[in-house]
């Protein structure tokens, strides 16, 4: 797994700690997803499940079967992805002391469409239990009308901007 912390600057902190890692990745809910539609770049808000296993990160996304996504990642599986939550703005005396607060992952991976029946009545159930904390199952009939993408994240980093003041800044 690439390591992506290198550029986080002094005002904004990197996030190695796992169980903070999953309270960011449990608390975001969407990710934005970026693909590359030719020449033209693509990015889509989409909710998520994820898996956190040892090292590696999988999220899955489910939508319609047909549509500009998925020609998209059928063609190129390329992907980059965002998401952030605890945003918050301050403020201050000056403009240059407002800003807002936030925790934020970002990486890239690789996307494919799940077409094993079993894996993707998982990823549904990763995906409810990510979205609401409770445990969902699936029937194949219920699974048929929409497709699930995976993506495989080769390389991610965390950041959070604590409100300057607080004990976290
Ligand atoms: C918070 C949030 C969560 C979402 N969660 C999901 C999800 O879990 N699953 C899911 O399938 N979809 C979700 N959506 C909708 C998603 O962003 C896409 O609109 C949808 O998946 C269709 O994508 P597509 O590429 O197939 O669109 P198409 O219908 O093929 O897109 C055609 C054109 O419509 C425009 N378009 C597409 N999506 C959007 C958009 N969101 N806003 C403005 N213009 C748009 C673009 O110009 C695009 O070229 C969510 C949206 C939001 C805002």
């Amino acid at each position: 797994m690439e390591n992506f912390n290198n550029g986080i600057t002094r005002r904004e902190r990197a996030v190695t700690d796992r169980e903070e890692i999953v309270r960011i990745l449990d608390k975001c809910q969407v990710i934005h997803i970026g693909m590359l539609d030719g020449e033209e770049v693509y990015v889509i808000p989409m909710n998520y499940g994820y898996v956190l296993e040892e090292d590696q990160l999988t999220f899955y996304v489910h939508g319609a079967k047909k549509g500009r996504k998925m020609d998209v990642v059928m063609a190129n599986p390329k992907v980059s992805f965002e998401m952030e939550c605890d945003v918050n703005p301050f403020s201050g005396k000056t403009a240059c002391q407002y800003g807002t607060s936030y925790s934020c992952i970002m990486g890239k991976g690789i996307a494919s469409i799940v077409e094993n029946p079993e894996e993707k009545l998982g990823a549904l159930s990763v995906m409810m239990k990510t979205q609401t904390g409770k445990e969902f199952t699936f029937t194949e009939k219920m699974a048929s009308i929409v497709n699930v993408i995976k993506i495989e994240v080769t390389g991610y980093s965390v950041k959070k901007r604590p409100v300057p003041g607080t004990q976290e800044s």
